[in-house]
C-alpha cells in the first residue's frame, strides 16, 4: 500500500464561549491542519494535528504546515504500513513529531479502510465501545470553577481536570478546596494540571495545604529536573505531560519512577503507532495515562478514542476532545459526542469519520 496523494488544508476552529485560559497562554480561536493521503488503489485517509495556541508546547500550526510541505514530496510511493512509513518520515525530517503524526493517523485511516476493519482494532483490539473522558476546565475563579465542576459531575464525568497557575498560589489552593467540597464522595477523580506553570515552591505549599484531597499534581513545574525535586518532597502523585515529548523520555520517567502517570497526547509524541508504544509501556509498570490530544476537531478526536479503547481499564485515565469547546463537525452523522462522561466509538472502518470536505475550502498545497 503506497502513498499517491499527499494534500493539506488549514481549518479555523473557533473556540465556544472564549477564552480558553491555561497557565501557558491564552487562546480564542484554533487553526487546525488536516491532511487527506490517497492511496494507489484511490483510497482516502484523514489525518489532522491542531497545537492549542503557540506557547503550550514547541508546536504551532505554521510550523506543521511547513513541516509537512518539507516532507510530502519525497513521502509520494511511500509505504503506508506504519514502521516503514516512520522510518521514511524520520529520514526527510528530524523531530517535529506533531506533523508526521498528521501522516501516521491519515494513515491508519486508510489502511483501516482498506481492511475493512477500525483504527482501534489495528491498534490491538477496542476493550471497550464506550471509552471514558474527562473535563477541563480553564484557568478561573474558585466558585466558577467548583461550579462547573458540580455541573460536570451531574452530566456524568468520571473525571475531572483544573486548570491553574500563572497566578497567586493561594487563588489555586482555594479553587481546590471549593472543587473537592462539591465532588467529595462522588467518585469523580481530581486532576490539578499546572501547565508548567508553577515553581517548586508553590507546588510544595500546594501539596502541604491540600493534604485532604486525593489529586494528582499533572505537569506541575516546567522541566524534568523540576518533577525530580518534587518527587521526594510531595505527597500527591505526579502526572508528566508536556515534558513526556517522545518515546525516549517516556522510558526514562516510567523506569526510574519519576512519575506516577502521564497525560499524553497522540500528536506530541508523533501519532497513533509510537502511542501504542507509549500505552504498553504503561502498561508494563502500571502507569496510568489520559489519550489525548492539546486541541482539534473530529479526526484527532477520533484518533485519540480508538487508542483510549484500547488502554488498560484500570489505567484508563480518559481521552480528551475538544468537541465540548468547538462548534460543529466535520461529519454531521458520525462526528464525536461526549454521553454521560464517555464517547461512543465510531463504527465504520478505518478512523469512522467521512468528513465534508467542503467545510476545508481548497487545499493549501497538494502532492
Ligand atoms: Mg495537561
Amino acid at each position: 500500500m503506497k502513498i499517491r496523494e499527499i494534500h493539506i488544508y488549514a481549518h479555523d476552529l473557533p473556540v465556544k464561549n472564549p477564552p480558553r485560559v491555561m497557565s501557558s497562554g491564552t487562546v480564542w480561536s484554533l487553526d487546525t491542519t488536516l491532511v487527506r493521503i490517497v492511496s494507489e488503489d484511490g483510497l482516502e485517509g484523514w489525518g489532522e494535528t491542531c497545537p492549542v495556541g503557540s506557547t503550550y508546547a514547541e508546536a504551532y500550526a505554521n510550523g506543521a504546515r511547513a513541516a509537512l510541505v518539507e516532507m510530502a514530496p519525497d513521502l509520494i510511493g511511500s509505504d503506508l504500513w506504519p514502521v516503514a512509513l516512520h522510518r521514511r518520515m524520520d529520514s526527510l525530517l528530524n523531530g517535529h513529531h506533531y506533523a508526521k503524526a498528521a501522516i501516521d493517523i491519515a494513515a491508519h485511516d486508510l489502511i483501516g479502510k482498506k481492511l475493512g476493519v477500525r483504527v482501534a482494532d489495528l491498534l490491538g483490539g477496542a476493550l471497550t465501545e464506550t471509552v471514558p473522558t474527562y473535563y477541563s476546565t480553564g484557568v478561573g475563579e474558585p466558585d466558577e470553577i467548583a461550579r462547573i465542576a458540580k455541573e460536570r459531575l451531574a452530566q456524568g464525568y468520571p473525571r475531572i481536570q483544573v486548570k491553574l497557575g500563572g497566578r497567586s498560589v493561594e487563588a489555586d489552593i482555594e479553587t481546590l478546596h471549593k472543587v473537592w467540597e462539591v465532588i467529595r464522595g462522588s467518585g469523580m477523580r481530581l486532576a490539578a494540571d499546572g501547565n508548567r506553570g508553577w515553581n517548586t515552591r508553590d507546588v510544595i505549599r500546594l501539596s502541604r495545604e491540600c493534604p485532604h484531597i486525593p489529586l494528582i499534581l499533572e505537569q506541575p513545574c516546567n522541566s524534568i529536573e523540576e518533577l525530580a525535586v518534587l518527587r521526594n518532597v510531595v505527597q500527591h502523585p505526579i502526572y508528566m505531560d508536556e515534558n513526556g515529548v517522545n518515546l525516549s523520555t517516556v522510558i526514562t520517567a516510567a523506569g526510574t519512577g519519576l512519575v506516577d502517570g502521564f497525560g499524553m497526547k497522540v500528536t506530541r509524541i508523533g501519532g497513533l503507532h509510537p502511542m501504542r508504544t507509549f500505552r504498553d509501556i504503561c502498561a508494563a509498570r502500571n502507569l496510568p495515562h489520559t489519550s489525548d490530544d492539546a486541541w482539534g476537531g473530529d479526526i484527532i478526536a477520533a484518533a485519540c478514542v480508538h487508542l483510549g479503547a484500547t488502554v488498560r481499564p484500570d489505567l484508563n485515565e480518559g481521552a480528551w476532545i475538544a468537541a465540548p469547546y468547538i462548534e460543529g463537525n466535520y461529519d454531521a452523522r458520525n462526528g464525536l459526542h461526549i454521553d454521560n462522561g464517555h464517547i461512543a466509538l465510531p463504527q465504520g472502518p478505518g478512523l469512522g469519520i467521512e468528513p465534508d470536505r467542503e467545510q476545508f475550502g481548497a487545499a493549501l498545497a497538494s502532492f
